[in-house]
């Protein structure tokens, strides 16, 4: 059964973490309070499977949201990694091995002449957009309700009503000053992208090409071509957030699917195989902005970071053909079986290779904006994972997050989950 019970060594480690840590945790999410349960504290993981201190095991669909797409602990990035700390665990001055991760980003994203690494995805973001009103010399930026982008203060910005509308800090301690340069528009909503474009000058229009922030909601056709348009046409760059789709959704991302190519792409998760890596890149002139080359101001004690980086390049050197065929028809089987566990219950499963979302909303309803997403029914959500983590299979604690299949789950795994999907849907119903 879960890990609720009140004797639990989980249970007595949530209560000594709240007096610590707020909520118990380091990032919000984890703490399940979106499912209406207590975290996992976890003790170990392999593979696709994770084990809490309580010796539960599960299937894991979070995989570090995201990071783990060759599963956990897998042995080359051990090797890698442990090779690269014996070495020395960092430098504050250039290595070898990043230059060859940034040859393997510029053969996988071709737009990506020249990049610059961070160590979270959000200074990534912050610093793209930096580098965007740099070379633009505007401050306006355009990004969509529901979209994130880490928690950068002028990104933590939430639309009024109306359909594009000036950002409202989405967090108290987020300046109005920080979101007023926030133009906020819903997603696959090219009207208001237009009438957006028409009324503002915009540095940059930011977007995750697959939203998986809000769940899977993927562009409508056409819509990331009319971005780029628009973009052209404003004067705008087009900055896509790979965040979480660069190098999963396949060898190239959400970019090279679409056949849309961003003027800078935000990079990050994958990147660090499991650890702390992020990156923004573009095309040289743009890139050469960036200090010390340039005039836009951009650093990192611990930015490609030879341990993150010997990791991150192992996990892009197993990411071949094989594994994006592997990763898609492990996918594919999961949204299949799970639409059929579901049956005639009002859900739909949203997905593409990689990445996928379960709705707790009808198939008269499909989600194709924040505002879809919210309507869906957050409580039988939150019930169905209870029941599906006291079953074995860890879900995302999150309406609005994705599943994140990886390249360690077997045909078992996944014939598991279905079997315990089926069972916790019989159960909530
Ligand atoms: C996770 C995420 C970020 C932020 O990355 P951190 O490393 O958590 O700061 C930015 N953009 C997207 C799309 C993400 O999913």
């Amino acid at each position: 059964m879960g890990v609720s019970l009140t004797d639990s060594k989980s249970s007595e480690l949530y209560a000594r973490a709240l007096r610590r840590l707020p909520g118990g945790v380091n990032s919000p999410v984890r703490a399940m309070r979106a499912i209406g349960r207590d975290p996992l504290f976890i003790d170990r993981a392999e593979g696709a499977e994770i084990i809490d201190v309580d010796g539960n095991h599960y299937v894991d669909y979070v995989c570090s949201w995201g990071p783990l797409i060759h599963g956990h602990a897998h042995p080359l990035i051990l090797d890698a990694v442990q090779g690269a700390a014996r070495r020395g665990t960092t430098f504050g001055a250039p290595t070898a091995a990043e230059v060859d991760l940034a040859d393997e980003v510029h053969r996988r994203l071709p737009s990506v002449e020249m990049l610059r690494m961070t160590s979270s995805g959000t200074e990534a973001s912050m610093s793209a957009i930096r580098l965007a009103r740099a070379a633009t010399g505007r401050e306006k930026l355009l990004k969509f309700s529901g979209a994130y982008h880490g928690h950068v203060d002028g990104l933590l910005a939430q639309g009024g009503s109306g359909l594009a509308t000036a950002g409202l800090p989405a967090s108290p301690g987020v300046t109005a000053a920080a979101t007023a340069a926030t133009v906020i528009v819903p997603w696959n909503d090219g009207e208001a992208v237009v009438a957006a474009c028409a009324e503002h000058e915009l540095a940059a229009i930011l977007a995750e090409p697959i939203p998986a922030n809000m769940g899977l909601v993927p562009p409508l056709e056409g819509f990331l071509e009319l971005l780029r348009n628009q973009a052209d046409a404003n004067g705008a760059l087009l900055v896509l957030d790979e965040v979480i789709t660069g190098f999963r959704v396949g060898r190239g991302g959400a970019q090279e699917r679409a056949g849309v190519t961003p003027d800078l792409t935000v990079m990050g998760k994958i990147i660090g195989g499991g650890l702390p890596a992020a990156a923004f890149g573009g095309a040289r002139a743009l890139m050469e902005r960036v200090a010390p080359e340039g005039d836009v101001y951009q650093a990192g004690t611990l930015s490609g970071n030879p341990l993150a980086v010997a990791a991150g390049l192992q996990t892009l050197r197993m990411l071949d053909e094989q594994a994006y065929l592997r990763l898609a028809a492990t996918t594919d089987a999961l949204a299949t079986g799970l639409a059929a566990a579901a049956a005639s219950r009002p859900v739909q499963v949203v997905a593409v290779p990689g990445l996928l979302t379960v709705f707790f909303t009808g198939a008269d309803e499909p989600v194709t904006d924040y505002a879809g997403a919210q309507a869906c029914d957050a409580e039988a959500y939150g019930a169905w994972c209870r029941a599906l983590l006291a079953r074995g299979v860890y879900p995302p604690p999150s309406q609005f997050e994705a599943w994140f299949p990886s390249t360690a789950h077997t045909g078992e795994h996944v014939e598991r989950t279905l079997e315990a999907a089926a069972a916790a849907f019989a159960e909530i119903a």
